[in-house]
């Protein structure tokens, strides 16, 4: 099937539940991403600054940038002009800088706080008592060019359905509780991400109401070797 095929397919399945759908356009070329923006996609994440920066170049300025791979903080300056989220906040020294790059450029940045949930080594986030300290820190309420939309997780890449659903619940359960314990009044905290290509099924059953996907819109990506 094709990108736009794919693209109006998961439409029909999220739109309906409201269910918002990022299209991972990683290692993927300017043309796949001309290909889902001509089918109506305009939210696009990125998991390098790198292949950000030149994409958004080159594609048309009404498209949502979301940053959803671990962010240096020496790189922030180069998406703080155009980025519409980023979605792999995972400590209080990458806010800071984000709040200062903000600032500079007039704008407030919408962030997502990435927490580890999934019981693997390599993957990057919070825990959940690192997030609590951070949104309770003095530090945190002085940041004006910021503004946390919600959480982000990857769960553990397993064959284990039952694992997933645990993590994710867990996370919704996470979620639940900070809303109510530092964001009753602000009704934009109200973004939840989490599932991708293998697991989104199971992330939207748990209340997901953002989805990554990749490979189910653009096709398997070559595998990694880093
Ligand atoms: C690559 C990536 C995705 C999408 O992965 P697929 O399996 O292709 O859907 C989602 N979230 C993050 C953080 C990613 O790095």
């Amino acid at each position: 099937m094709s990108i736009a095929d794919n693209i109006s397919n998961l439409k029909k399945e999220t739109v309906p539940m409201g269910v918002a759908l990022l299209a991972v356009s990683k290692t993927k070329p300017v043309a796949d991403l001309q290909r889902a923006y001509d089918a109506g996609q305009r939210l696009f994440g990125e998991n390098t600054v790198q292949e950000l920066v030149e994409k958004q170049e080159q594609l048309p300025k009404d498209i949502e940038w979301h940053l959803i791979g671990h962010l240096q903080t020496n790189k922030v300056k180069y998406i703080a002009p155009f980025i519409s989220m980023i979605q792999s906040v995972d400590s209080l020294k990458l806010l800071q800088e984000i709040n200062k790059h903000a600032a500079k450029n007039n704008r407030i940045i919408d962030c997502l706080l990435q927490i580890y949930i999934a019981d693997e080594e390599t993957k990057y986030g919070l825990g959940f008592d690192e997030a609590i300290e951070i949104l309770r820190s003095e530090e945190f309420t002085t940041l004006k060019n910021i503004r946390i939309r919600g959480l982000m997780g990857i769960a553990t890449n397993t064959d284990s359905e039952k694992q997933i659903k645990e993590e994710y619940y867990e996370l919704k359960t996470f979620f639940d509780g900070v809303k109510v314990s530092f964001f009753r009044k602000e009704p934009s905290f109200n973004i939840l991400s989490m599932g991708m290509s293998s697991d989104y099924k199971i992330a939207i059953a748990q209340g997901s109401n953002m989805i990554r996907l990749g490979s189910t819109i653009f096709g398997s990506r070559p595998k990694k070797t880093t």
